[in-house]
């Protein structure tokens, strides 16, 4: 990344905070044994790993015992679902909006998928109609999965609703939340004692890639997924990420405390940036109206996804490329695909509306500038894209 790109994508990564490069710099060259050894360099980074699990453990307002280091948010996600059925056994049961680290894995197991609201948020009484179909017909379910935060639109879940559903309507199920877009909007303190499972992932809040972490509350509920030396307390095998686990600590520490601050400025920031586009561009809609809008839909202070009729992302993306301005039109992992997100169709967005989306998400390292020139960019891109369209004739 050159001085002069805009980021405009901290939903598909954050960089790091200067602090957690810091914290993770002595463990490759200094303190680099392995922490499963039994001397006392050994000891050394365990004692690390315990200090980090003890911060982490802080701010999600659970033991240090319920949080399990995993190598990516998916990995956490996986492992939630798919160890809960191996456990439980039963049905595993999403929304039609979550990511497909969890979408995908439900759908692996045959599992069911319940519809959202016109704002990506769970139908909660079809989850209810759905959780007593299964217990009249005696079946059992394992696990229910729903987002804390939607990482294309924004939304917010109201994960404690969805959970006292599921406690009243499935009292044996799981309740798992995908809380990777979370850190840096909500108290997750708030937020862990209604579920039984929890997933993070480092690099949405200014830690390093290549490390999640599970929450696993009241003692071990789920079947692993990796097996084999037995570290973390045999819930996830595998050679310590020391000098990551270290950074994603410290990362989550200072997002956390600066949380309060961060999101009155990103608001102001993320409004001026929809505002502009909607006021110098036609045909220019906010996907989800402002937080406290009209509908009263909870949306994160960094998100700014709007829909522009007449052109196709796939274009804007590229013109924007080239002007050094970094966006997306879906989640990082489905761009370059040209079907339409399956979050804006879950969400009854029409298709040819769906096909000019963009994602634009601010974060921590996001500044005044970054919205005036992405501002220019967007709407210059999206002027030079209109002024190419075909003009229809008729004959
Ligand atoms: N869940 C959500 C909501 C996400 O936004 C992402 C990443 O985009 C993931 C899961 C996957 O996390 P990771 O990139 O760490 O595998």
């Amino acid at each position: 990344m050159s001085d002069s790109t805009v980021y405009l994508d901290h939903a598909a990564s954050t960089p790091m905070l200067p602090g957690a490069i810091e914290a993770m710099t002595p463990y490759f060259s200094e303190v680099y044994a392995n922490p499963s050894g039994s001397h006392r360099f050994a000891r050394q980074a365990r004692r690390a790993i315990d200090e980090a699990r003890d911060d982490v453990a802080e701010v999600l307002g659970v033991r240090p015992n319920e949080v399990v280091f995993t190598s990516c948010g998916t990995e956490s996600d996986n492992t939630a679902i798919l160890g809960a059925v191996s456990r439980i056994g039963g049905v595993a049961v999403c929304a039609a909006a979550e990511h497909h680290a969890v979408l995908h894995v439900v759908e692996a197991v045959g599992g069911d998928i319940v519809p959202v609201d016109g704002f990506a948020r769970i139908d909660v009484d079809a989850l209810a109609d759905l959780l007593d179909e299964h217990s009249a017909a005696g079946r059992n379910v394992a696990v229910v999965s729903v987002m804390a935060v939607n990482n294309e639109v924004g939304t917010v879940n109201d994960v404690a609703a969805v959970a006292a559903v599921v406690r009243r309507h499935a009292p044996g199920a799981l309740v798992h939340t995908d809380a990777v877009q979370a850190p840096s909007w909500l108290d997750l303190r708030a937020l862990t004692p209604h579920v039984d499972l929890l997933a993070l992932s480092a690099h949405k809040f200014g830690g390093p890639k290549g490390v999640g972490i599970l929450v696993e509350r009241g003692g071990p509920r789920i079947d692993p997924l990796i097996i084999g030396g037995g570290q973390e307390r045999e819930r996830r095998s595998g050679t310590h990420n020391v000098a990551g686990i270290v950074a994603a600590a410290t990362a989550l520490r200072s997002t956390d405390s600066e949380r309060a601050t961060e999101i009155p400025r990103l608001i102001q920031l993320r409004d001026r940036l929809v505002g502009e586009l909607v006021e110098q561009l036609d045909d220019v809609t906010e996907t989800i109206p402002r937080a406290g809008g009209e509908f009263g839909v909870e949306k994160v202070a960094g998100s700014a996804h709007v829909c522009i009729g007449g052109i196709e992302s796939e274009a804007l993306l590229f013109l924007l490329d080239e002007a050094d301005v970094c966006a997306s039109a879906a989640s990082a992992c489905a761009s370059g695909a040209m079907e339409p997100s399956h979050v804006l169709a879950a969400m009854g967005v029409d298709r040819e509306v769906a096909l000019g989306a963009l994602r634009l998400s601010l974060g921590h390292a996001s500044t005044e500038a970054d919205v005036d020139r992405g501002i220019e960019a967007i709407t210059s891109a999206v002027t030079r894209l209109r002024s190419h369209r075909p003009t229809r004739t008729t004959s």
